[in-house]
């Protein structure tokens, strides 16, 4: 059937996007059009729709790219057609897959970085899912050969972003969630042995804590896994979700520990799309050895021209992200990364800096030492005459999107304010932010000290 465009009207003819019918009423919501419209009309109206989100470079809770080079986007726009799991179609595409994930291998230490087993995901949250299969498989496997129940599995963690309850949920794990200590940003391990049991299919250690940003020290967490082991014979593996710090401990703090270095760590996953600096919609697993990723996992699927293994919860995926990848990896090497990440977290030590000279403000974290990013907290909240949720809402007016939000239970008393610093997030853009926090906090604080009735705010 030949498919030619017919203008739908004499309209048409007229070329200005506003002044044809499509333009000239409420866009269609609920049914598909009868008729064509112009694609470049069409493109300009949904264009100014998305116009109305959030200006992503103002979204400072997020970690995910919201800038990438030109170059990105052309790769991205030459992937269009390319399908992940279509190995057979698309070779290289695959071979590029792979060469990420020896890289990502040697980044973080494996001892058999070009034989051990890894893939790409849509991102961290399905490569915490195939990570926690694994483990879990694993277990199992240890369990039927001593001839012991393997009904009951638990995964212990501390403060973990909502993809770790996910996975307990679907795939029906016990999830132990640690309650944070009082001054604590992540799981402490003398905290472990009242959690870890013969049930535990693995510990998750979290590189890059969601609500803080700091590290969890994965080697002190291995050492007391030892001492488990040596006191109560429980072997117990590691999961260290690196979603955010994957991509910048290699660079930024190449002493700290915390890799397949530690013999412990079975497997680690990372967001391509934070500080890995592609675009959304890429995650990286990788298993310290083949031996790791158990074989009834991996799908061999028949494709054209032979057999392939697959180990992914989707079929089709798009291929963009990885090329792209891969471009970042190549584009930017070790020093890249160092200088990229480097910037970030100066620019959040200055933000640090100018928000420790705003009165009510206590700095938690200034971007030292972890995730390139500013933790802060009301240094006395009760008589602070504001709180963070209504200084969250004053910045938003200005565009910024800086949540405020309390931290994970047993210490929910406490609410905090992140900002994260990625890459196209500059120096002078986080003091623009900072003078418009330093405003916003002195009309807060104005408003409180005013007698009477608070009026004009809404919450
Ligand atoms: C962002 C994040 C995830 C989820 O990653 P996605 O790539 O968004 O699926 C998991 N764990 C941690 C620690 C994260 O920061």
């Amino acid at each position: 059937m030949a498919v030619h465009y017919v203008p739908a009207s004499e309209d048409e003819e007229f070329d200005d996007f506003y002044a044809i019918p499509i333009s000239e009423q409420r866009l269609p919501k609920y049914r598909v059009p009868d008729d064509q419209s112009p694609p470049s009309a069409v493109y300009n109206l949904v264009l100014d729709e998305l116009a109305l989100d959030g200006n992503s470079s103002q979204n400072l809770a997020t970690f995910c790219t919201t800038w990438a080079e030109r170059e990105t986007h052309d790769l991205m726009d030459a992937c269009l057609a390319k399908n992940m799991v279509d190995k057979d179609e698309y070779p290289l595409t695959a071979e590029i897959e792979a060469r990420c994930v020896h890289m990502l291998a040697r980044l973080w230490h494996s001892p058999a970085d070009q034989s051990t087993m890894g893939c790409s995901t849509t991102g961290s949250s399905e490569a915490a899912m195939l990570g926690g299969l694994a483990l879990k498989w694993r277990w199992r496997q240890r369990r039927r050969e001593r001839g012991l129940p393997s009904d009951r599995p638990n995964l212990v963690c501390g403060p973990v972003q909502v993809c770790w309850q996910k996975f307990a949920r679907y795939f029906d794990v016990e999830l132990r969630e640690i309650p944070l200590e009082p001054g604590a940003s992540g799981l402490r391990p003398h905290q472990l042995p009242a959690y870890v049991d013969e049930n535990t299919i693995g510990v998750v250690a979290i590189l890059g804590v969601t609500y803080t940003c700091e590290y969890e020290p994965v080697r002190d967490i291995a050492a007391q896994l030892d001492i488990i082991q040596q006191d109560t014979g429980i072997d117990v593996p590691i999961h260290v979700d690196a979603a955010s710090g994957g991509f910048v401990a290699p660079f930024l703090h190449p002493e700290i520990v915390w890799d397949f270095s530690v013999e412990r760590v079975a497997s680690i996953n990372a967001s391509g799309h934070k500080y890995g600096m592609a675009p959304l919609g890429v995650g990286w697993v990788i298993w310290r050895t083949a031996d790791l990723l158990p074989e009834d996992l991996v799908f061999r699927v028949d494709y054209l021209g032979g057999e392939l293994p697959t180990f992914a919860l989707n079929f089709s995926r798009p291929g963009g992200q990885v090329a792209a990848q891969y471009y970042n990896l190549l584009r930017y090497g070790h020093e890249g990364y160092r200088r990229v990440l480097h910037a970030g977290a100066e620019a959040a030590r200055g933000l640090a800096e100018q928000a420790s000279r705003i009165g009510p403000l206590r700095i938690l974290y200034d971007g030292q030492g972890a995730l390139p990013a500013v933790v802060w907290t009301l240094d006395h909240p009760e008589s602070a005459g504001f709180t963070l949720y209504e200084l969250s809402e004053r910045l938003h007016q200005r565009g910024w999107q800086v949540p405020a939000y309390p931290l994970p239970p047993d210490r929910q008393d406490t609410v905090i304010q992140r900002v994260l610093v990625r890459h196209g997030i500059g120096y002078d853009k986080l003091a623009l932010l900072g003078r418009d926090v330093e405003t916003a906090v002195r009309e807060l604080t104005h408003r409180a000290d005013r007698p009477g009735p608070r009026s004009g705010f809404h919450h």
